[in-house]
């Protein structure tokens, strides 16, 4: 790793409509109070993608945004040299269904994705939108996510990627699974925005780049989880 922790957000002027700025932002601090040096790089969409990133963001968007920032991504390929270095990556709502081999257009239309995830997502019957609480696959060590979801796409995975979770309230993919990972890269459809609502995912990610972390104090991230898992997991 180079001096400074480089965490590179895909396409704000894009794909950034549900808070996901604050993914940057909560990734950052993290870094920080653990006495690591961060760099942000914002990447626009008439800009390439840096290579040299240790961590990529990109958000979610509505349909046209989504579809142009799927185009300029496979255009570039920067995001693929990144992740063939071994940068990692955490890919929302929009910005996850980008990563699969095709998703659904304004009119339901197939479009095709830039492939870093097997998977491939098309237009359901109805939008979800709401809370979502989900129980992450056992292998990440993570608890319970919680988050808000705002799709109208359902999203199938293939054999290449795990389920991030299983969800207990809410849509995720659609067939009671919610995001996937592979390798270092993780997909969800979680809003909030994600790593506000559930610190234990960012420092997976800083624990990918920067090896392992001290622990730090999380009572306020942990009031917040608390009051929205119970409000949302309420019978
Ligand atoms: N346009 C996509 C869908 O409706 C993504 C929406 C989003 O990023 N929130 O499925």
């Amino acid at each position: 790793m180079q001096s400074s922790l480089r965490i590179v957000w895909i396409y704000p002027d894009l794909l950034s409509t549900y808070g996901d700025q604050g993914n940057v932002l909560v990734l950052e601090q993290r870094a920080r109070r653990r006495g690591i040096p961060v760099e942000v790089v914002h990447v626009r969409s008439s800009d390439p993608v840096p290579e040299q990133g240790d961590i990529y963001l990109i958000g979610g968007g509505e349909d046209r945004p989504q579809i142009l920032g799927a185009e300029r991504l496979r255009r570039d390929g920067g995001l693929h040299r990144a992740i063939q270095r071994g940068a990692s990556l955490l890919a929302v709502c929009a910005g996850y269904q980008i990563m699969g081999s095709v998703f659904g257009g304004e009119e339901g239309q197939p479009v095709p994705g830039i492939g870093l995830l097997d998977i491939s997502s098309g237009r359901g019957e109805r939008r979800s939108v709401g809370e979502l609480a989900a129980e992450v696959d056992p292998s990440l060590g993570l608890p319970t996510l919680t988050g808000f979801e705002n799709h109208m796409g359902v999203t199938r995975l293939g054999p290449g990627v795990t389920p991030l979770s299983r969800t207990l309230v809410g849509t995720g993919n659609g067939d009671g699974t919610e995001g996937c990972f592979a390798g270092k890269i993780i997909g969800t459809y979680l809003h909030g925005p994600a790593l506000a609502r559930n610190p234990a995912l960012a420092d997976l990610l800083l624990r990918w780049a920067a090896g392992p972390l001290p622990a730090i104090d999380d009572s306020w991230y942990e009031r917040l989880r608390n009051e929205r898992l119970g409000a949302v997991l309420k019978p």
